[in-house]
């Protein structure tokens, strides 16, 4: 590694806290599906940040909205009107057919915050008390780091030494609806939330109809249902929003990662039974709604919901499951390949288990980035607009990097 890049990376060593651990790189700039690093060496992009960078890198008509607002105005807070917020809501609730009101924030933690709150103040407000305000997650779920999220969370990994935790929480495992209407048989369950399909606990969709069926448990024990979309929303599983697929309408859908595709955003959208429930001062933040990041929303917006872009992901999974399975045909190693859409995981088989890392480093030493969901499951979640020669490339250094890691 060239001194430049050690001495960069030595900084991270000193002076950040030591909560990431990221690869040896130092990456500089990129254009739709590929990335370059300070030594002009290009990596085929299958990561997208983390299911971020959802039209590639540099999209012209990105740039041109956050370069055109940055020569307006930065920032007002929430204390004055500015436009893109405005419009953005909006369109936001015109897109997504259920909800009647938005909440902009700057995360998908904060966006999973403010649904839990919201949740806490419907039930306030129904009268409940506060031990029969419980919100129920899913064994292998991620709702983000903040104290509360990381309590939805429910995965004891990312919630040891945090405690004591905020109460009102309770686990099930995911696609069990027979456990989940033994726990509305004790009567204190206000809302279940879920990601269509949890990303870093493996990539693993919501089976066929477990969706409906917590939709209609919820219906009838009068609880909301909560969707987390923040990584399987804006178009990565094929539709603007997964659950669109899941033929269910919910109460509040949580967005953030493509919804900026790159610029830090997230949005909470409420339905008509929770829209209403948070008033004058009951929630808010000081960059929430931020002139640049709405405008640049938008954009994301108009285009990740077009038929193109929706279109092109349907026609790459498919060349992505098929160039998968005809590198497992060869080589052995995935037990399975799962996902929707352009968020698919390979999981690791037999001896491969537990070696999503290596993994990682032989795909990056063959020039593609590439993510793991947990030690067992290789994650592919390229920008949406990636093309065909982008694909393509990508599987041939993944064949490689893959051949390699077989040869041990
Ligand atoms: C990434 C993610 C979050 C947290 O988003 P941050 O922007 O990192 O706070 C929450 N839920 C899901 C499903 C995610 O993938």
């Amino acid at each position: 590694m060239p001194a430049h890049d050690s001495h960069l990376i030595d900084l991270a060593k000193r002076y950040w806290l030591s909560v990431y651990q990221p690869r040896e790189l130092v990456l500089d700039h990129g254009k739709g599906a590929r990335v370059w690093d300070t030594q002009g060496r290009d990596y085929i992009d299958f990561g997208a940040g983390i299911a971020v960078n959802a039209l590639g890198h540099q999209d012209p008509d990105l740039l041109a909205a956050l370069t055109t607002q940055a020569h307006k105005l930065w920032h007002a807070s929430n204390v004055f009107y500015t436009e893109p917020p405005l419009r953005l809501a909006e369109e936001l609730v015109n897109a997504s057919g259920f909800a009647e009101r938005v909440f902009l924030c700057n995360s998908g933690a904060e966006a999973n915050e403010a649904a839990i709150k919201l949740v806490r103040k419907w039930a306030a407000a129904q009268g409940r008390p506060p031990e029969r305000r419980v919100i129920v997650t899913f064994r292998g779920s991620f709702h983000g780091r903040t104290l509360a999220t990381v309590t939805a969370t429910a995965q004891p990994k990312y919630q040891e030494g945090y405690e004591p935790l905020p109460g009102g929480f309770r686990y099930l495992d995911f696609n069990d609806a027979p456990a989940l209407e033994a726990a509305f048989a004790a009567g204190d369950i206000a809302a279940v939330m879920l990601e269509p399909v949890q990303g870093e606990g493996g990539v693993l969709p919501a089976a066929p109809g477990f969706i409906a069926r917590v939709r209609e448990l919820c219906d009838a024990h009068d609880a909301l249902l909560v969707l987390d979309e923040i990584q399987c929303g804006m178009g990565r599983t094929g539709t603007l929003f997964a659950h669109v697929q899941d033929q269910v309408q919910p109460d509040i859908v949580t967005l953030a990662k493509a919804l900026g595709c790159g610029f830090p955003i997230g949005a909470m959208l409420a339905g008509s039974k929770v829209a209403q429930v948070m008033q004058y001062g009951a929630h808010g933040t000081t960059f929430g709604g931020n002139p640049m990041a709405a405008a640049v929303a938008r954009v994301a917006l108009a285009k990740l919901a077009s038929p193109a872009v929706l279109a092109n992901v349907q026609r790459q999974a498919q060349a992505l499951r098929d160039g998968l399975a005809a590198i497992n045909r060869e080589l052995d190693l995935f037990a399975e390949v799962r996902g929707r859409g352009l968020m698919i995981g390979a999981v690791l088989a037999g001896r491969c288990k537990g070696k999503a890392g290596s993994v990682l480093d032989h795909a990056a030493a063959h020039g593609l980035l590439l993510l793991q969901a947990g030690p067992d499951v290789l994650r592919f979640v390229p920008p949406l607009t990636i093309s065909d020669t982008e694909l393509a490339e990508g599987l041939a250094r993944l064949h490689a990097a893959l051949s390699r890691f077989a040869a041990g």
